[in-house]
Parts: C-alpha cells; sequence; structure tokens
C-alpha cells in the first residue's frame, strides 16, 4: 500500500530543488521526501522550503530530508541525482553517460529494496540512457518506468514557435521526438497552431518569409546549452515539466504526452530509450504511439537511436532488456 500524496526526490541540488518548490507551489504531494548524498544540503533546502509552507496560500506539505526507506510507500520517486553538463564543457548531454550511469546504479539499487509500485520518473541525463539503464538493469515494472525525455524540448518548440507569431504558446501542438539531446528533431509533420494549419499561418500573419523551420528547430536544440552558460544550469523548464508528469499521473489523467521509454519495435528501433508520444495514468505507461512521420523524420528517429546506442557502449554494466 502506498500513500497517494508521498513523492520521493532523489537529488537535491537545481534540478531536485527547482521540482521540490514547484510541487509546492501546485500543491501536487502531501509529503515531499528529499534524498541526497550531500545530507547538509538535503536538510537546508528541506527546511528553507517547508517555512514556505506556513503562508496563507501555501498547502500544509511536510516537506523533510528522508532516506530509501521512505520510497517504501511513495507514491512517485524523482530521480535527478548526478550532474549535468557545466558552462564551457562539451554541448552534449551524452558526455555524462559513464558518470550518471553508476549514480543510477547506486540509486535504484537502493529503490528495489524498498517498492516496485511508485511510478519512478527520471529526470537524470543523458536521459534517454539513464531511463535505459534503470529499466533494463533492475526487476522493476517497465511501464512505471518514464523518462522526462522531449516534453522540455516539445515545450520549447511551444515557446519560440508562439514567440515567433505572437501568440499563446499552448496553442502550439506537435512533438520533438527522438533523443532527449542533440539527435532529437521536431516531428514537424505532427505540429499545427490553434487547428489552422502550420503552412497557413505565414498569410494568416502577413508575413513576407516562409517560416525557417531549420532554424527554429536549431534554437530548440541550442537554447539549452545557452540557458546553461549564462545562468550556470537548467532547472525550471524541467521542474514545469515534472510536475505536468505528476500531475497526469496524480489526477489519473489518460493524457497523451512525449515521454522516453525502451523501444520494443516501434519504427524498427528495439534496445533503446527514445521518445514517443504515450498515454499515461496513474499507473505509468498504458500505451504508446507511432505517429505517421515522414521518411525524413522515420530516418532522424532511427539516427537517434544509433546516436544513443552508441554511448551506451560507454557503460560497462549489462546493457540489454531483462524482461
Ligand atoms: P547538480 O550537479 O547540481 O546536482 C546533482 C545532485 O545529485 C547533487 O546534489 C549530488 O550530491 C547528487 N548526487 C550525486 N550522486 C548521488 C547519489 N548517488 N545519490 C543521491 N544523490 C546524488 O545537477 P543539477 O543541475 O541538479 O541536475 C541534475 C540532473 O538533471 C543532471 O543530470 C542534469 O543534466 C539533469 N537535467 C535533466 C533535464 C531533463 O530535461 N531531463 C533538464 C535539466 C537537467
Amino acid at each position: 500500500m502506498f500513500n497517494e500524496g508521498k513523492i520521493v526526490i532523489i537529488g537535491a541540488s537545481n534540478v531536485g530543488t527547482a521540482v521540490l518548490n514547484k510541487i509546492v507551489d501546485f500543491g501536487l504531494a502531501s509529503e515531499v521526501v528529499l534524498i541526497d548524498i550531500n545530507e547538509k544540503k538535503c536538510m537546508g533546502e528541506s527546511l528553507d522550503t517547508s517555512h514556505a509552507t506556513a503562508c496563507i496560500s501555501s498547502h500544509n506539505i511536510y516537506i523533510h530530508e528522508g532516506d530509501y526507506e521512505d520510497c517504501k510507500d511513495a507514491s512517485m520517486i524523482i530521480i535527478t541525482a548526478g550532474p549535468s553538463i557545466k558552462p564551457g564543457e562539451t554541448p552534449d548531454r551524452l558526455i555524462l553517460t559513464k558518470t550518471n550511469c553508476k549514480i543510477m546504479d547506486s540509486v535504484m539499487s537502493q529503490i528495489v529494496r524498498y517498492t516496485k509500485d511508485a511510478i519512478i520518473l527520471v529526470v537524470t541525463n543523458p536521459l534517454d540512457v539513464a531511463t535505459y539503464y534503470v529499466s533494463a538493469n533492475f526487476d522493476y515494472p517497465r511501464e512505471k518506468i518514464i523518462g522526462t525525455g522531449t516534453l522540455l524540448e516539445t515545450f520549447r518548440l511551444r515557446r519560440i514557435l508562439a514567440d515567433y507569431y505572437h501568440l499563446d504558446p499552448k496553442l502550439v501542438h506537435g512533438y520533438v521526438l527522438g533523443e532527449h539531446g542533440n539527435s532529437g528533431f521536431v516531428a514537424w509533420s505532427t505540429v499545427d497552431i490553434a487547428s489552422l494549419g502550420l503552412g497557413n499561418m505565414d498569410e494568416f500573419f502577413n508575413r513576407d518569409y516562409k517560416l525557417n523551420k531549420g532554424m527554429i528547430e536549431q534554437k530548440i536544440m541550442q537554447v539549452v546549452y545557452d540557458v546553461i552558460n549564462l545562468k550556470g544550469c537548467t532547472n525550471t523548464g524541467i521542474a514545469m515539466v515534472a510536475c505536468r508528469f505528476i500531475k497526469a499521473i496524480k489526477y489519473n489523467e489518460y493524457t497523451i504526452l512525449p515521454m522516453s521509454s525502451i523501444l520494443t519495435g516501434e519504427y524498427g528501433i528495439h534496445d533503446v530509450a527514445l521518445s514517443l508520444p504515450c498515454m499515461l495514468n496513474n499507473t505509468g505507461i498504458i500505451k504508446k504511439f507511432t505517429p505517421k512521420l515522414t521518411d525524413e523524420e522515420v530516418g532522424k528517429m532511427i539516427a537517434s537511436a544509433k546516436s544513443v546506442k552508441f554511448a551506451m557502449k560507454a557503460i560497462e554494466k549489462k546493457t540489454e532488456a531483462v524482461a
């Protein structure tokens, strides 16, 4: 039996604390536990955020540092442990493969001692490698392991297109798919704005030039490194992404979002985790969709799979699926 309102966050730095603070702002939990090897930081962060819950506009959420035993009755576990790319480093999340798979090993070995019921949201990069690693190497229900995947890039697509046409980003529909990383791609064949047709927007907005899709895509993929170089990390956008998943699970939404999980033959791809649109409820992933992509987009999906598989060669532990 788990406590529906209890969420455990592993990793209490830029990303973990941003997720914590958004959970508190949105009232998405009744108890949040922070775990980090840096116990001092963990305690400081949980104390600081707990004080915010005394405000009249806040929910009375119990926030505290804890240990893996807290996973026993948690409904969700958010993994944010492990370093990010630092300003000036090679702009490719895949360079984190070796370091962060070791961390996934230590984190997952602990989690499986206490639960197989909680939904696990993987946030740590390289996202698709980490999602594959925790799904393939531990005896845990696959449908309960979700990588945040390209939802963040999909938010960026919405924002950048909305800024271009000067409209509400929530009117932009469609997906960035594949790797949460440099080989991810905009599936333009899925993109629409307000059901008016992306291809008609230049005419509706009296634009002299056609939308430059290549430039938009480049901006989406580059902007993460701009943010890291400007502020030292990315945390606010991903915290909103995590909360979008938490809300979908908490409210049993049956919603469809792009997320990372192990592919089992979609577009002929196996044994690698990538983002596809999937349906989510309070039990985890219940259905994966293979949108009718163009041949060029399918080619990009296959290239994404190759790129992530190549990075996984750096991992010593077995990477073949166990279930
Ligand atoms: P950070 O380096 O500031 O913090 C990492 C934290 O993990 C530290 O507090 C560290 O003590 C902790 N940690 C390390 N090993 C641990 C272990 N074995 N058990 C528990 N805690 C451990 O990194 P950050 O900026 O907070 O980013 C965290 C992760 O999130 C990175 O991998 C980053 O790339 C990723 N990220 C993902 C997305 C996404 O879209 N999925 C977006 C932004 C960042």
